[in-house]
């Protein structure tokens, strides 16, 4: 780990280390994005999203909006492109890897396959064993898990090569500020945050019941297209929801609440 102060003297002393920050389509690390702009501008800094290629729509206009804002470009990296899998239409990574790797295994928080094959591989095969200064946005008020549950504050990679960085928790800041800096600055929180508390897949399985009432009721064509990945084999269920699949879940008549938007826990890498 290198503290914010630390990467950013390494820019005269190590030009060669790269400055990587890794945005989700989430607001705190859209809030690191515009902070590190405006406050470090002095930071070459590359600005990336993993693209699982089945984001939430608004996540793609968000970050465009980001994009357009701050006068950057931030790059998809893509887990078939990194994996040197030839492009096809109509074929997504996740799909892909669902199918030819995974066997139609759908990952769950016990068997979190995505976030690594979508997520951390495609991010370190971008890096290509670059020493890099690796930003997250992790705010100085929580205290959030990574992909691998640790004592230590989350990382995207493991590779000691890819040095962690918190610039929020060494200058202080919190939700408040969060909020304030996106306010701010015009980009505002992702439209999404109206009916789902994280980024992430369209069918990711962190959702909370009343989350996946209103993915149907705002994409009811994504909500089809989640209870598409579904199936029965034997007495074995592959579900998103625990016990229930989507087409039984939608005769539920209870309205269910929806979770609070800063509460701590989800992944890290997908859901800042
Ligand atoms: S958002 Fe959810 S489903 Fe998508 S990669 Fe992350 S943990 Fe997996």
């Amino acid at each position: 780990m290198a503290t914010l102060q630390e990467a950013v003297k390494s820019i005269e002393t190590n030009p060669e280390i790269r400055h990587v920050v890794s945005v989700s389509g989430g607001k705190d690390s859209a809030a690191l994005a515009v902070y590190l702009k405006q406050n470090y501008p002095e930071i070459p800094a590359e600005y990336v999203f993993c693209d699982t290629g089945t984001e939430l729509p608004e996540t793609y206009e968000y970050l465009e909006k980001m994009e357009a804002l701050l006068g950057v470009k931030v790059k998809h990296i893509n887990a078939l492109e990194t994996s040197g899998i030839k492009p096809k239409a109509g074929r997504n990574a996740f799909d892909w890897f669902l199918k030819e790797r995974y066997g139609g295994f759908l990952p769950s928080p016990r068997m979190r396959w995505c976030t690594r094959v979508l997520k951390i591989q495609p991010f370190e095969r971008y890096l290509a064993n670059s020493e890099c200064f690796s930003y997250i946005g992790i705010r100085a008020d929580e205290n959030r898990e990574g992909y691998v549950s640790q004592k230590k504050p989350p990382v995207i990679s493991q590779r000691p090569e890819i040095v962690p960085v918190y610039p929020f928790r060494d200058d202080g800041i919190r939700i408040a500020e969060v909020y304030k800096i996106l306010d701010d600055s015009g980009l505002g929180i992702p439209e999404y945050y109206k009916w789902r508390s994280r980024s992430g897949c369209f069918f990711c399985f962190y959702q909370q019941k009343g989350e996946w009432q209103r993915l149907k009721k705002n994409h009811p064509e994504l909500y089809e297209a989640a209870k598409k990945y579904e199936r029965t084999e034997g007495d074995k269920q592959f579900t998103w929801v625990e016990g229930r699949s989507l087409a039984e879940f939608e005769n539920d008549t209870t309205v269910y609440p929806l979770p609070q938007l800063d509460s701590d826990d989800g992944c890290a890498i997908c859901h800042l």
